[in-house]
């Protein structure tokens, strides 16, 4: 608790301070490549009958949102004083976020891996290594992200003087939720600007895709005052129905404790935390955001699950309509328009978080493609 308490008053005080929010907007400028475009989405539109805007996430440095967070998080230790960041990944694209940050702000970077992931996830081992970051392979468990999230932490709260804790999304305890959706704001602030300069008015619905839940958060977190908005998040229905296939945590899961929050979780009757399956290795959490748990008993927002097959299908559409290839992630998100349980607004517009891009599921979609003996 000493050291949250310790981050909570530094990141308040670093947090209102304009020097910080100075040099955290140029490195968004000019190692991120901020503002990223909102794009219409001329043939999508057509189809769907609803003016489709794109948040291009996925042009950022690095290939998706998550350095969004990385930047301004590294900035805030080197602020605190500290010399080395320790980090936790499951597929590696946090990890990588986290490395490229740390080499530009040269502090020294520690990655905590499963063993599972350490050796299915070479090539994003190799980046981090490039970028000159140390993996560290964590021999416990299952080797998957919760077991790298154990060692981080533990390696954390015994170095805390010199060590930072460099989370990636919007969960963990207080006050990380905060910090990372405070960093992916920038998302949802620009998307309001070039809405209104594109359609003079505001968006009639959001949609993003929820794993932790950072670049929904991010996305909506501007317009949860704008009652006329809808918000939508879509979660990983996996293979389909109730059968534990699935990392669809606001859908289906129960309230419980993970990780230092309280939200809403995939466990058992015994409370224990359930595996999670999904197509996307960033969706495959069982637990997830404390706030967007929270909005989601509000009422504010709205949450659908979608299945593998169908974004599989979302995958193609984007490539072979729009001439971009989505990560898996954002083709959850995508796949809303073909199925849209809440409905979408008749010539409205309709803004779609499009967080990463998709070249780092290649291998997937070959084997799919294969599994399946289809090349639709
Ligand atoms: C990691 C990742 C996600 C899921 O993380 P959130 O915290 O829910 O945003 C979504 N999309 C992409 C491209 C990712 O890399």
């Amino acid at each position: 608790m000493e050291s949250l308490f310790r981050l909570e008053s530094e990141y308040a005080r670093v947090s209102n301070d304009p020097h910080f929010q100075k040099e955290y907007g140029e490195y968004l400028r000019c190692f991120v490549g901020r503002p990223t475009p909102l794009q219409f989405a001329r043939r999508l539109s057509q189809r769907y009958g609803c003016r489709v805007y794109l948040k291009r996430e996925d042009l950022c440095h690095t290939g998706a949102h998550k350095i969004n967070n990385c930047i301004g998080q590294a900035l805030l230790a080197r602020k605190m004083g500290k010399k080395r960041i320790i980090a936790e990944t499951g597929a590696g694209q946090h990890g990588v976020a986290v490395a490229s940050a740390c080499a530009a702000l040269g502090l020294r970077c520690q990655v905590y891996m499963g063993m599972t992931d350490f050796h299915r996830q070479s090539s994003n081992r190799m980046r981090m290594e490039i970028l000159g970051a140390e993996v560290i392979k964590v021999d416990e468990g299952a080797g998957t992200l919760k077991e790298a999230v154990n060692a981080a932490v533990r390696d954390w709260v015994t170095h805390v003087e010199d060590s930072y804790y460099l989370l990636g999304s919007v969960v963990g305890p207080h006050p990380y939720p905060l910090i990372v959706r405070d960093f992916q704001s920038v998302i949802g602030s620009e998307v309001k600007r070039q809405v209104y300069e594109a359609e003079g008015m505001l968006p009639d619905m959001l949609l993003a895709c929820i794993g932790g839940g950072s670049n929904a958060m991010g996305l909506f977190f501007p317009f949860l005052k704008e009652e006329r908005v809808n918000l939508v998040g879509i979660e990983a229905g996996g293979r389909g129905g109730n059968n534990g296939q699935h990392a669809a945590t606001l859908a289906m899961g129960r309230p419980g404790v993970l990780h230092g929050a309280f939200s809403y979780l995939l466990q058992d009757d015994e409370g224990q935390v359930l595996p999670s399956h999904s197509i996307s290795a960033g969706l495959d959490y069982p637990g997830v955001g404390p706030e967007l748990s929270f909005l989601k008993d509000s009422g504010r927002l709205k949450i659908t699950a979608v299945r593998d097959d169908e974004v599989l299908r979302s995958f193609f559409e984007l490539s072979r309509k729009e001439g971009i290839i989505p990560a898996l992630e954002s083709a959850h998100a995508l796949t809303y328009l073909r199925n849209p349980v809440f409905g979408l607004p008749k010539d409205g517009i309709v803004v779609i978080n499009l967080s990463g891009r998709g070249d780092k599921d290649l291998d997937i979609i070959a084997w799919e493609e294969e599994k399946r003996g289809q090349t639709k």
